[in-house]
């Protein structure tokens, strides 16, 4: 039995609010640090492992935006979200394979993890079938060069994964809005120089798409110095919602 979504535990919603506070201050102390507005950043709880009734919870407590990276999960949360009354937007961060790109077009606002020209050009499809309204996208970059860990890779010879032909493929999709770029700090990396590289990309890629004015980076441990580097989305899981049972 799971409880009732709109039937949230008064101690659970005790403990979202608790959470969502510190990382409200934490988001707006990098701000002030950094010399920048408060309302430049987005806070995207990253709800993955956690039951619908909080995200009802933390909608109901003011968040706008929420995070997830697999579609069966996700799919099922939304519906469930949905029926609740609350309409949060849905950003897709995982890894995406193609056969999935048709479920996933149907609740996400947001795909953060488009990472080569194929996927681009499956999501396109999947998009102008079933939306009425272009699909917002960002091309996840690989920071470190490495394709393994998912990312387009800046520079790369192979026209698949480049992130030039990448973000390229996205903007002239029909059913795609290229909305900017996401990263992750790669493991064993000082995240100020993650982000700083991140940055980099990001300005060369606005250089041929203006409109791609989205960075998202940052996540529980790294956020102020993505905000520092200029992230206007953060991505927060465990700060917010409590360490996850597993690790994924
Ligand atoms: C899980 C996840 C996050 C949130 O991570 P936390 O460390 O729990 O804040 C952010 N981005 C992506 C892509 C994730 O998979």
């Amino acid at each position: 039995m799971t409880d009732s979504p709109a039937l949230v535990r008064p101690d659970r919603r005790a403990e979202l609010a608790a959470g969502l506070a510190r990382v409200r201050a934490r988001i707006a102390d990098a701000c002030a640090a950094a010399g920048r507005d408060r309302t430049e950043v987005t806070l995207i709880a990253v709800t993955k492992t956690y039951p619908a009734a909080d995200v009802i919870a933390l909608a109901g407590l003011g968040v706008t935006d929420v995070g997830e990276n697999r579609d069966q999960e996700a799919a099922a949360k939304a519906t469930e979200v949905a029926a609740a009354g609350a309409g949060p937007r849905w950003h897709f961060v995982g890894r995406l394979q193609r056969n999935k790109v048709k479920s996933v077009v149907r609740y996400a606002d947001v795909v953060q993890s488009v990472d080569s020209v194929r996927l681009a050009s499956a999501l396109d499809v999947a998009a102008t079938a079933a939306r009425d309204r272009p699909l917002d996208v960002l091309v996840q970059v690989s920071i470190d060069g490495d394709p393994s860990r998912g990312g387009a890779v800046p520079g790369s010879a192979d026209p698949d994964l480049g992130l030039g032909p990448v973000a390229a493929a996205v903007a002239a999709a029909p059913g795609l809005r290229l909305a900017g770029l996401m990263g992750v700090a790669p493991l064993g990396w000082e995240p100020a120089r993650a982000f700083e590289r991140l940055a980099a990309f990001a300005a060369a890629v606005r250089v041929e798409h203006p409109q791609a004015t989205v960075l998202s980076a940052g996540m529980s441990g790294d956020l102020e110095a993505a905000i520092e580097h200029g992230a206007t989305h953060v991505r927060v899981g465990s700060a917010l919602l409590g360490m996850r049972p597993t690790l994924r």
